[in-house]
């Protein structure tokens, strides 16, 4: 037909409002969004059609345009996703997610009146941070416990309590760059402090502390490098070594930590330091993350000496990087698990996931063939793969998995992978030599057999 009559005949906002079936659509969404949705649907019919371009201008089709704009309009923008990537930690993804137990403290606290600053025994204020440091302590082996809202703001806080006017020493092997422009240089200036760096990049030795402490030295720091490894003619000091020089003079020693692992996982590959042996080789102050390999909600964890931990709560910066009663409601949850590491290790998921073994993983997968049954759209195999820690951590460790590898047939792969992606529980799965990845490492049980429905709609 001539897009001049198509143009001419093409129906009004108020004829398409009058039909039933849009205005059925009142219910679920407010008019104006409805009025919106059915407009955007008119112009672009009417752009494609002035750009000379074929489009269908019959009402039901531009309903039917109209009532895809709306579930687009609807859907909130941060969504649940299924993470196939294998990337335990995948900082993209939201990091850890949350054990069972403290996504349900969280939800609760959320929607109720709570003790969050209320001392239940004198009816007076209280103090949020009681909440939880006691077992915090309790847990790390710490004599004190403070939290704020990450371990970028503990970092801050930190250096800026103790330090500012004066000196911080870090080794030139440490001055890590988080991402996000996270970098230690920046954060001590932010901080007011100086950075006072020793050794080289890759070699420090004691003597490099010893000579840079001085009437301006406030304090020595040790940052673990999460996200890098130097390897080679290297040298650096441990907190072991560095203990009795920062007590010698009388100065604590900070550890930014970074992941704050908690229970030693070397039996599955895992080399990380963890928060325990910090303290115990002497550190004054660690610092960690609560949404890295602790496995909880996003936050940063100061554990230490007490006489610093309330010098920090009594810092001004404390009320700016302040944490919320969802976080602490999920963070005393997830320590309340490690009161018993064999719970630990069962029900916090990224620690659960580090643990799981390759036949757990290569039943998972094979739940999934067996889901897809005759599916003909596609080739399925299952196979071993290799997956990430992710989030900063352990950057040289290969996460063994098992994938289920998806070769379609009337699609190629990043087609597949782009579909995966837009359905209303996206699938995030990677790509490797014509094939989608579906790391098992990072799905769950019950995600599997969502997995199984999305592939099967899509390769049907
Ligand atoms: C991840 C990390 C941080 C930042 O922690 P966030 O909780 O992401 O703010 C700081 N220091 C080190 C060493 C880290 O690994």
């Amino acid at each position: 037909m001539d897009q001049n009559v198509q143009l001419r005949n093409l129906p009004k906002v108020d004829e398409l409002l009058k039909r039933g079936d849009v205005a059925a659509w009142m219910d679920r969404a407010p008019r104006e969004i409805v009025v919106e949705a059915v407009r955007c649907a008119l112009d672009e019919v009417r752009e494609r059609l002035l750009s000379g371009n074929d489009a269908d201008a019959g009402a039901d089709a531009i309903v039917a345009s109209a009532f895809s704009i709306l579930e687009t309009s609807e859907r909130r923008s941060l969504r649940r996703v299924i993470n196939a990537t294998g990337i335990l930690l995948h900082t993209n993804l939201g990091r850890a997610r949350l054990a069972e137990r403290a996504a349900r403290g969280a939800a609760e606290m959320a929607g109720n009146y709570s003790t969050l600053e209320f001392d239940m025994n004198t009816g007076e204020r209280g103090s949020r941070h009681d909440h939880v440091s006691d077992l915090i302590a309790r847990v790390t082996g710490a004599q004190a416990a403070m939290v704020v809202n990450n371990n970028a703001a503990a970092t801050l806080l930190c250096l800026a309590a103790i330090g500012a006017g004066r000196e911080i020493v870090v080794s030139r092997g440490e001055l890590v760059e988080i991402g996000g422009s996270f970098r230690i240089p920046e954060i001590m200036e932010l901080g007011g402090t100086v950075l006072r760096e020793v050794g080289t990049t890759n070699q420090t030795h004691l003597y490099d502390y010893e000579r840079a402490i001085g009437e301006q030295t406030a304090a020595l720091l040790k940052v673990h490098t999460s996200n890098y490894r130097i390897v080679g003619f290297v040298r650096e000091v441990g907190i072991k070594e560095l203990a009795p020089l920062a007590r010698s003079n009388n100065l604590p020693l900070i550890h930014d930590l970074g992941s704050g692992l908690l229970i030693d996982l070397a039996e599955h590959g895992l080399s990380e330091p963890t928060v325990g042996r910090s303290l115990a080789d002497g550190a004054d102050l660690v610092l960690f993350s609560g949404d890295k390999l602790l496995g909880g909600p996003q936050a940063g964890i100061l554990v230490g000496k007490k006489k610093w931990i309330e010098q920090m709560k009594q810092h001004p910066l404390a009320r700016v990087v302040r944490v919320d009663k969802m976080t602490l409601a999920a963070l005393e949850e997830t320590f309340r698990l490690y009161l018993d590491p064999q719970e630990a290790l069962r029900s916090i998921p990224v620690l659960a996931m580090i643990a799981a073994s390759m036949e757990d993983l290569k039943r998972r997968a094979e739940s999934v063939i067996a889901g897809l049954g005759s599916c003909e759209g596609a080739r399925f195999t299952v196979e071993e793969s290799i997956g990430r820690i992710g989030g900063g951590c352990a950057p040289m460790m290969d996460v063994p998995g098992i994938s289920v590898a998806v070769e379609p047939l009337a699609m190629n792969a990043l087609e597949l992978e782009t579909r995966l992606r837009e359905q209303e529980l996206p699938v995030i799965a990677r790509i490797s030599e014509g094939r989608v990845l579906l790391d098992m490492r990072t799905v769950s049980d019950e995600e599997a057999r969502g997995v199984v429905e999305v592939l099967l709609a899509l390769l049907r």
